[in-house]
């Protein structure tokens, strides 16, 4: 082939390729569901030591923090970020005030119990994993690392991270074929919903990712328990890895659209920040 004929022949073929590309592209753009993002105020825990969030905070400095889960509607899904608690035992324990049950403060948004067709659990810490089971039709999506690191094969605690109850209730999830193990990082679970790990609060935390109309919206859950962690590069108080922690801030903070668009797990100026309707539900995207 002559030199000419080999440069119209490449150029043809990288004309066809990147045709290719675009209409793959645009084909995969297309159906991409963007999603309404919405933090729900469950409940408070009244004058939380800081220390226990913030690393290096005074001892003697104590906030108000939020409970909160995170509802992600689109595409014909309502999808749940962590599922709050209402065991009497945490109850007792923690005595959050304002609490509603974590699904019965979705009515806010419309929502009933059934109508949540995915849990994606951040971590499996009973403020974020006990209410798994308040869903009768949700799938229950979490890390696989997270799940095997924490709970054996009859449903045993195997790390005292995660309460016995809440194990055996994982357990008795997964038997039942609705919970669905993640392998990994930056992995698309749902069209529009990825999951990213190293946030190190636990084992294998993980944090989501959700195409809005804003673009990327980044709910942290505990990998970023307050403003103060993302905004003054500080690490979370309890984390087993606090250089990783650290890293998955930054990396929370460069995915999202914009930096005001990650969500820590507990801060209760996310009501501040965003607009809120019915008093305890805040608008994200
Ligand atoms: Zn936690």
């Amino acid at each position: 082939m002559k030199r000419s004929a080999l440069l119209n022949w490449v150029a043809a073929a990288s004309a066809v390729s990147v045709g290719c590309h675009a209409s793959r592209q645009s084909a995969a753009a297309a159906p991409e569901a963007l999603y309404q993002v919405h933090a729900v105020r469950f409940g408070t825990l009244a004058n939380f030591p800081k220390r226990s969030l913030i690393a290096g905070a005074p001892a003697t400095d104590s906030l108000d923090i939020a409970l909160m889960v995170w509802v992600v509607r689109g595409g014909g899904r309502a999808i749940l970020v962590d599922a709050g608690f209402y065991r009497e035992k945490f109850m007792r324990q923690w005595k959050p005030v304002d609490y509603r049950k974590p699904s019965e403060a979705i009515d806010a948004l419309g929502i009933k119990p059934e109508d949540v067709t995915d849990i994606v659990i951040s971590h499996i810490h009973w403020d974020h994993a006990d209410g798994a089971d308040l869903f009768p039709r949700a799938k229950v999506w979490l890390q696989r690392e997270e799940y095997e690191y924490h709970i054996s094969d009859s449903g045993t605690v195997k790390n005292r991270s995660i309460d016995a109850e809440v194990a055996k209730m994982f357990h008795a999830l997964k038997a039942a074929g609705r919970v669905n193990l993640i392998d990994g990082d930056a992995k698309e679970i749902i069209p529009g919903i990825r999951v990213y790990t190293g946030g190190k609060h636990t084992f294998a935390s993980e944090y989501v990712g959700a195409a809005t109309r804003s673009g990327t919206v980044i709910l942290a859950s505990d990998n970023a328990y307050l403003y103060e962690n993302l905004e003054k590069q500080v690490a979370i108080n309890q984390t087993l890895d606090p250089a990783s922690n650290l890293a998955a801030q930054a990396r929370m903070q460069a995915l999202a659209a914009s930096p005001r668009l990650v969500v820590p797990g507990h801060d209760a100026a996310v009501f501040a920040r965003f607009p809120v309707s019915a008093g305890r539900v805040a608008r994200i995207d």
